[in-house]
């Protein structure tokens, strides 16, 4: 039994960009909705004064996350924004005083017993890294213990262009380690699998120097995407499949990203909350691609101009990489909490394929790693039949693209996919009021 993958050109082009920290911009937009569940609570008004890693939104519920200030400076208003997925949040911004002072209460966390830690986790406001935003304190608050044989260390970065999973890996190596020190004393979990692609050698060895023991290991997977997809990463370092719309830890694995771990490291011994982001920003219509350090908030526009701007206008910009990536839709929007990279395309890189009529190769399904059928599921969409979806699975689509990707007839299958979830949400909706009248 083999996962499908595909391969992809790599394009990492700053693997080797050292990350450069953005000058403090003027202005930073904070939504109070960066993570699955719940938004949060703000919790400050216009004129209050904030500093770095300030409460401003708390959590709304158990399946939220607290939002911290990114700056130093005074709440200029309480807004409603768009963001890139069409709804509408709201956000705080914030004029910056450019000081940077830290919030005075801000103190490593003190974490005794396997509670009091995932509470704290909670009260960082730390969320997957790895692009999926749901909260790690819910990830980590397992019923019981003895479920997690394994704790998977995502660190597989298999989308073009990304980087910055890698200089977490070069460049936080420390806090990786510190992170999964945590996770052995307060959960218990006896042992952790490093999941990277074989196209990171650098990052190999340097991981591979913090080892100090057999709870730790490497495995170097091909760099074929999507390796880091959580069921293909699942199936590729343990060698078990989670099972139909379940989760790793049925098969007793919780599966972290790199950062995200080498956050917990670095939070549990500063305390500093989530409040900046190594973003890769890249793309063939940017001049100088690198890694860069940003508050939270900071507009897009920022982060393309320390990049030294565009060498020709962007056709599309996109929130991630070109597989799964989100098209923005202008360059005022802000670098979110799950933003790993800003990816700016040419014409030429942005042009949509010519499409044209399915030939049935099938190549879609022989290629999709969760051996879901694109082909049928985009006739039941075009037939709006939510009784047909729901008999596909459509809402198991991780949205990673492979079967777009693979398709001579270069049909939309992705896209297409993510409005048959919307018709299947809407028809169990439908199904559930019926059934309640
Ligand atoms: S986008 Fe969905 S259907 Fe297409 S290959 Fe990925 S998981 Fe399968
Ligand atoms: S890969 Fe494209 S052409 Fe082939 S069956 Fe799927 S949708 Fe049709």
């Amino acid at each position: 039994m083999r996962l499908s993958t595909v391969k992809v050109p790599h394009k990492k082009n700053t693997a080797n960009s050292v990350p450069e920290r953005l000058p403090i911009p003027k202005e930073v937009t904070i939504p109070v909705s960066m993570h699955i569940g719940r938004p949060a609570e703000v919790v400050v008004k216009k004129g209050d004064e904030v500093k770095v890693g300030q409460l401003i939104a708390k959590a709304s519920g158990y399946v939220s996350a607290p939002i911290h200030s990114s700056v130093s400076g005074t709440v200029k208003k309480i807004d409603e924004i768009t963001m890139s997925v069409g709804s509408r949040v709201k956000a705080v911004v914030i004029e910056t005083d450019s000081k940077q002072e830290l919030f005075e209460g801000i103190k490593p966390p003190e974490a005794r017993d396997f509670q009091s830690f995932t509470k704290v986790i909670g009260e960082s406001g730390i969320v997957g890294l790895g692009g999926a935003g749901f909260p790690t304190f819910v990830k980590l608050n397992v019923t019981h213990l003895d479920l997690v044989d394994v704790v998977i260390i995502n660190a597989a970065e298999c989308e073009p262009y990304i980087t910055s999973d890698t200089r977490t890996m070069l460049d936080k190596t420390e806090y990786i380690f510190k992170g999964i020190e945590a996770i052995k004393k307060y959960m218990g979990v006896k042992r952790f699998i490093i999941g990277v692609e074989d196209n990171k050698p650098e990052c190999v060895k340097k991981l591979g120097e913090f080892i100090t023991d057999g709870s730790v290991e490497i495995k170097t997977l091909p760099s074929r995407y999507p390796q880091g997809g959580e069921k293909v990463l699942v199936y590729n370092t343990i060698g078990k499949m989670v099972p139909k719309g379940g989760l790793p830890l049925d098969v007793g694995a919780i599966v972290i990203n790199v950062t995200t771990m080498a956050f917990i490291g670095e939070y549990m011994e500063t305390g500093i909350p989530l409040v900046e982001k190594c973003v890769t920003v890249d793309g063939s219509a940017v001049k100088e691609p690198k890694n860069v350090i940003a508050p939270i908030g900071t507009p897009l526009k920022e982060l393309f101009e320390f990049s030294g701007g565009f060498k020709s206008e962007p056709k599309k910009v996109l929130y991630g990489g070109p597989m799964m990536g989100i098209s923005v839709p202008n360059l005022d929007v802000p670098v979110l909490k799950m933003t790993n990279a800003a990816i700016a395309m040419d014409e030429k890189e942005a042009a949509p394929p010519k499409t044209t009529a399915c030939i049935n190769c099938g190549r879609c399904l022989n290629h999709c790693p969760l051996k879901l059928d694109p082909r049928a599921i985009a006739k039941a969409y075009a037939l709006d039949s939510g009784e047909d979806l729901k008999k596909l699975c459509v809402d198991l689509c991780m949205e990673c693209g492979c079967c777009s990707y693979v398709c001579p007839a270069k049909r939309p299958l992705v896209q297409t996919n993510k409005l048959a979830k919307t018709v299947l949400r809407n028809y169990m909706k439908k199904k559930e009021e019926d059934k309640n009248e």
